[in-house]
């Protein structure tokens, strides 16, 4: 028998997906946050998460990122199983040397923007480089300066954050992620606490992000976004993902959904 034959494929993309998450289960108690998820997202690739309030989307993004430990299913970053050893025929997550590893490959971004207030703009992006990845300090400087850029902040490097506009400290959250230099990036309503005039900016630094190749996943109640840059739209409700397409065929057909329909009417 040959052995060098590849194990077929059905047709199908070969491609190593950057992550794949099987069967994800996480609970609180009773509830079910997050019921047998899968998701598989090819490197370039930008999934947008749409869904109702209480739906899961943020518990499972933080299950991605590994700031929730799950009930069930596993993560495969690159191919590869991760976050998660066996201990006494318990599933716990991984050390934390690894974990904080895996992390700076996975930016996040929420809602709310955490940045440190005694901090410049220019200290905040250079923190994660600095103290996790334990660069060198020019090292650090230069990607900071780098990100920076790329959300338009150059000026404000030397300020304080309380003196930002929320779409500015959104940005420098984003450069901060990106400092990183991670291979998947998470937004989580990245624009649900702005000020409707200062939406845009954000979009703007994450369209730039998305235009570049970065892969994604973005939580979003603003379908405009989700129409402009997805490949592919999720439905989450109840913890699933009730119905996925391409963004026409979401907003255009809606599935052939009422569910989607409607929820679609609410949120426009
Ligand atoms: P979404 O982001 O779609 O609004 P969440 O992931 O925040 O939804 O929440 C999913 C469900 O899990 C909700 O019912 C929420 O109340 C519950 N939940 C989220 N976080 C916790 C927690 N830390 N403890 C208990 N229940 C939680
Ligand atoms: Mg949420």
């Amino acid at each position: 028998m040959k052995t060098d034959t590849p194990p077929p494929t059905n047709g199908q993309n070969v491609q190593t997906p950057l992550i794949s998450l099987k069967d994800i289960v996480k609970r609180y108690g009773d509830l079910t946050a997050v019921d047998h998820v899968s998701l598989e997202l090819d490197p370039q690739e930008r999934v947008v998460i749409i869904g109702p309030s209480g739906s899961g989307k943020s518990t499972l993004l933080r299950a991605v990122n590994f700031l929730e430990e799950i009930d069930g299913g596993a993560i495969y970053f690159e191919g590869r199983e991760v976050g998660y050893v066996e201990k006494k025929g318990r599933r716990v997550l991984d050390k934390p040397k690894r974990i904080s590893q895996l992390r700076s490959e996975i930016g996040m971004v929420f809602q709310h923007f955490y940045l440190f207030p005694h901090m410049t703009v220019m200290e905040n992006v250079m923190e994660g480089p600095r103290t996790v990845q334990k660069k060198p300090l020019q090292e650090c400087r230069n990607v900071a300066l780098d990100m920076l850029q790329k959300v338009g902040l150059t000026d404000k490097k030397d300020i304080y954050p309380a003196t930002l506009s929320g779409g500015q400290k959104q940005r420098v959250a984003i450069a901060r992620a990106l400092a990183m230099r991670p291979k998947l990036m998470l937004f989580d309503e990245p624009t649900s606490a702005l000020d409707p005039e200062l939406v845009g900016e954000v979009f703007d630094a994450i369209k730039t992000l998305a235009d570049e190749g970065m892969t994604m996943i973005v939580v979003t109640h603003q379908m405009g976004f989700a129409r402009e840059m997805a490949d592919r739209v999720i439905f989450m409700e109840d913890g699933r993902f009730v119905a996925q397409g391409t963004p026409t065929e979401f907003f255009e057909n809606h599935l052939d959904s009422d569910r989607i329909r409607s929820f679609l009417e609410r949120s426009l």
